[in-house]
């Protein structure tokens, strides 16, 4: 009979890692398993200015590095696989990895993040971190006094042109429709900065230069007119997909993925020895140190659960 672990950790994002710092110094002996991107969107970022304790900045994949060393100091075991499958019926939980095996815990901490959405286009990969970027918190600054853009309509669009237009002399927005899908108190909020130019019925078709980005073509899908606008920054607002698919069978979430949690100001989901943190539940701050927090918030109730069941 294979042995019953105290406590999985499925990611390897900052959520991941803190749940495993705060899990293995409680002598939970956590295995975490890495998913197929170990260390998570940090390690598509390059400067991380925003996380405290690196009065420097940082760049996210030494900062997912430093937190992983942290969580293996204390005993953390790291296994590179990604989890294909979970079984929430039992008391005991089951986690399969893509190399077969079957593991038992009896708790089990979901960090497995979200992933933001792309256009698709191949200069959007080319430029990616070379001006494309996916959050204007953590690379709007990188841009500061120059002109800019948001492709997106939604919340998330509206709040990052809000916040470049503090930053940058334009903030150009490319909406594909003639309408928002943004709330109206955040659409009002965008329309009365007067540097937010907003640009209807309009999609991307090329972001524009070699090294770095200089500009970007875009086309009106209804004059099917084209116009080049020099920019530096381009900020893909479109929404983030959770990585939460093979949680659907056992756990309510939301029509995007979001996992619900069942006792608000907690991680506990509706499973008893299941807790979620992270991007895979937080939809509105999705920020490095927010996944920490609610990392540790998850080890924390994992390991009262375990102390009131008796396991440890
Ligand atoms: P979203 O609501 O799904 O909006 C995505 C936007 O991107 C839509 O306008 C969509 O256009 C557009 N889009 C999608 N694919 C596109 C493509 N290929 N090309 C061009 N445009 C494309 O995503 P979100 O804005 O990230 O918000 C996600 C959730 O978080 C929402 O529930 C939102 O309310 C919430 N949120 C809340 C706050 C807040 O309250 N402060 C802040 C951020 C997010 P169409 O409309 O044409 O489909």
């Amino acid at each position: 009979m294979a042995m019953t672990h105290k406590c999985i950790i499925i990611g390897s994002g900052p959520a991941g890692y803190t749940a495993a710092v705060y899990a293995a110094r409680a002598n939970m002996e956590p295995l975490m398993f890495t998913g197929e991107e170990p260390g998570g969107q940090l390690m598509i970022t390059t400067d991380v200015e925003n996380y405290p304790g690196y009065p420097e900045g940082v760049m996210g994949p030494q900062m997912m590095e430093d937190f992983k060393k942290q969580a293996e100091r204390f005993g953390t075991q790291i296994v590179y696989q990604k989890v294909t499958e979970v079984d929430f019926s039992g008391p005991v939980h089951t986690v399969k990895t893509e190399d077969g095996k079957s593991h038992q815990a009896h708790s089990v901490v979901i960090a497995t993040g979200a992933s933001a959405k792309w256009l698709g286009l191949e200069s959007e990969q080319r430029l990616a971190n070379k001006g494309v970027s996916a959050c204007a918190v953590c690379d709007g600054f990188f841009y500061k006094g120059m002109d800019v853009a948001v492709v997106g309509g939604g919340d998330t669009a509206a709040e990052e042109s809000v916040y470049l237009s503090k930053l940058c002399p334009k903030v150009h927005v490319f909406i594909r429709r003639d309408e928002m899908r943004a709330s109206q108190i955040m659409q009002d909020r965008m329309m009365k900065q007067e540097n937010i130019i907003v640009h209807w019925n309009t999609e991307t078709e090329e972001i524009l230069g070699d090294e770095e980005v200089t500009g970007v073509r875009v086309i009106n899908n209804k004059t099917k007119e084209r116009t080049e606008i020099p920019i530096k920054g381009f900020f893909v607002a479109i929404g983030h997909k959770p990585n939460t698919d093979i949680f659907k069978d056992w756990l309510p979430m939301d029509e995007v993925g979001y996992l619900d949690v069942a006792e608000p100001g907690t991680s506990k989901t509706k499973v008893a020895g299941v807790f979620v943190s992270g991007d895979a539940h937080d939809k509105v701050y999705r920020q490095a140190v927010t996944a920490a927090g609610t990392g540790c918030m998850a080890a924390l109730d994992a390991e009262r659960y375990l102390t009131e069941n008796e396991i440890i």
